[in-house]
């Protein structure tokens, strides 16, 4: 692909600097990240898990002028704590749209066999979690996506930018630099509804049944699948990220 210089373009140059990411450098603002965002791709869509990152990102973003929607998917197997913090946002932010996909799914309602999770969870991921999504973000056609992932979450995210390609859709990730520290001075400070769940060690908190808490000295995602050699759901990674 080749590039032409603003001149050029004519009357399209003042859309590519708008499309075209400011210098971000790993001390820039999320806000200003996330307002960048909102002014290139202003049908962005937020999908979030609750975890302590996607719920200072909501903050951020309500903070920024996100009014779009926030969407979650119901795997069947979420911590009823996870339910009741997506409630609590839903309560916090009447601005901002709250999607449930999948509601009312449960481990028994036949979108896969009950030991799939344990067989092959990859598979199960895939139609519990990233189909429900996929099928949604095809409906809807955003051409970005808002998301919470930080550099610190795993080794496997060290690298992550703020503005992300690759995949069917932009990644904007205004967290990308924060460390679990200063997620967690934010979230004390604004005194958000972090799921309880964080407190009890679950630094990490997906399906109840493939998530425990992490140990000192791990990573905060250490507790998801540990053990099956399976670090991302898919939604983010993989040949299926979004
Ligand atoms: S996290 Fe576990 S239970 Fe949830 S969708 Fe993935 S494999 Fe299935």
């Amino acid at each position: 692909m080749s590039l032409r210089s603003p001149e050029a373009l004519g009357p399209d140059a003042g859309l590519l600097s708008t499309l075209t990411p400011p210098a971000f450098t790993p001390d820039s603002d999320p806000l200003e990240v996330i307002r960048w965002a909102l002014a290139a791709h202003p049908e962005l869509l937020m999908p979030s898990a609750f975890n302590l990152n996607g719920v200072v990102l909501i903050d951020l973003a309500a903070r920024a002028g996100y009014r779009g929607e926030v969407v979650f998917v119901d795997t069947g197997y979420h911590f009823p704590e996870t339910l009741a913090t997506r409630d609590r946002l839903a309560a916090r932010y009447p601005q901002l749209k709250f999607v449930t996909l999948n509601a009312g799914a449960s481990p028994e309602d036949g979108q896969t066999d009950p030991a799939l999770y344990a067989a092959d969870p990859d598979a199960c991921c895939a139609v519990r979690k990233v189909a429900p999504l996929q099928d949604y973000l095809r409906h809807r056609g955003p051409s970005a996506l808002l998301n919470a992932r930080s550099r610190d979450q795993a080794s496997t995210r060290a690298d992550i930018p703020f503005v992300e390609t690759g995949g069917a859709r932009l990644k904007v990730n205004p967290l990308a630099h924060w460390t679990r520290e200063q997620l967690e001075a934010y979230a004390a400070e604004h005194a958000l509804p972090v799921n309880p769940l964080y407190f009890d060690g679950f630094l990490s908190i997906g399906c109840w049944i493939c998530t425990r808490a992490v140990r000192p000295g791990e990573d905060a995602r250490a507790g998801r699948w540990a053990g099956q050699g399976k670090t991302e759901c898919g939604l983010w990674a993989g040949n299926g990220k979004l």
